[in-house]
């Protein structure tokens, strides 16, 4: 049985546009996730809520809220979702998602779907709306698409994505549902986000995934690092520490080397990462930006 909540608010304006997904606004229609991916970022940071809830009328506050930015051209890339999956399996009772799209239609906002759900298909018939009728804001025309689907992947191992993220579908179901999206037309990208440390994060990993990611039809890949939070029983960090104590014990002292007391791991970790993956999107013909 889900939680059924009322909020006051559903539309987050952020103050700075993301740099990476180019939105300038988030909806989350669910509060927690069932995919429950073990390194989910929500549990443990402070954005999000692991409790699974419902926002029962997220559509309706939306629609008042998108009015009102609408009327004052306060157009921008809405991210759906930030911090939950808007197409969990919740989703075919409550089609909150679904309601939400044909609000971001109706007042013609522009939309970044983040997903890891062949659900998505049931909405193409509304994003190809959206992806036609969106009024962009005017430092973004260059984007000439109203829709970006974003695909999650950070392994492209079927076993250890099953461990990794038990409630989700594997990472080649995501692959085919993008392409099917690619085939409708929409812009579409894998989002290799979190990759693993010592597990999907080599040079002949990232060759492979990049290159696998081309092969069905993403126009861009972003590549971005592990962040580990929280150190109570729920938290993504305690989990994660868990899964190598019982999968992978000899990386524990490799991850507390490279992690120390941060939450991600330092500069030089994420520069080789930009790095090879800007060498290796050159490689196989794709970019490693949205636009
Ligand atoms: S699908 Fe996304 S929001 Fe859901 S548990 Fe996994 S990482 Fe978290």
């Amino acid at each position: 049985m889900v939680k059924e909540v009322k909020v006051k608010s559903i539309l987050n304006k952020h103050k700075k546009r993301d740099d990476w997904f180019l939105d300038d606004y988030s909806v989350n229609p669910y509060y927690g996730c069932s995919f429950n991916c073990i390194y989910c970022y929500i549990k443990g940071s402070k954005y999000g809520s692991a409790e699974l809830a419902a926002k029962i009328n997220a559509p309706e506050i939306l629609d008042r809220q998108l009015r009102h930015r609408a009327k004052k051209k306060e157009y921008g890339i809405i991210a759906l979702s930030s911090s939950t999956e808007p197409y969990m399996h919740v989703e075919r009772k409550f089609e909150l998602t679904r309601m939400i799209l044909q609000k971001i239609l109706k007042y013609r906002f522009p939309v970044e779907i983040a997903t890891k759900s062949k659900l998505v298909l049931r909405d193409l018939d509304v994003l190809e709306k959206i992806d036609g009728a969106a009024i962009l804001p005017a430092d973004l025309q260059r984007l000439g698409r109203g829709v970006i689907i974003s695909f999650s992947i950070s392994t492209l191992d079927k076993g250890l994505a099953k461990i990794l993220e038990p409630g989700a579908p594997s990472p080649k179901d995501r692959l085919e549902t993008m392409m099917k999206c690619k085939q409708e037309g929409l812009l579409v990208g894998v989002n290799y986000i979190p990759v693993l440390p010592f597990l999907s994060d080599s040079e002949e990993n990232l060759d492979e995934m990049i290159k696998t990611a081309k092969d069905y039809g993403a126009d861009y890949v972003l590549v971005g690092s592990l962040t580990l939070f929280g150190d109570k029983t729920n938290d993504c960090k305690t989990l994660y520490y868990k899964f190598l104590e019982e999968y992978f014990p000899e990386l524990v002292p490799k991850y507390k080397s490279l992690f120390r007391n941060s939450f991600a791991p330092p500069k030089h970790y994420q520069a080789r990462l930009a790095e090879i993956s800007e060498r290796l999107c050159k490689k196989h013909g794709i970019r490693n930006r949205i636009a």
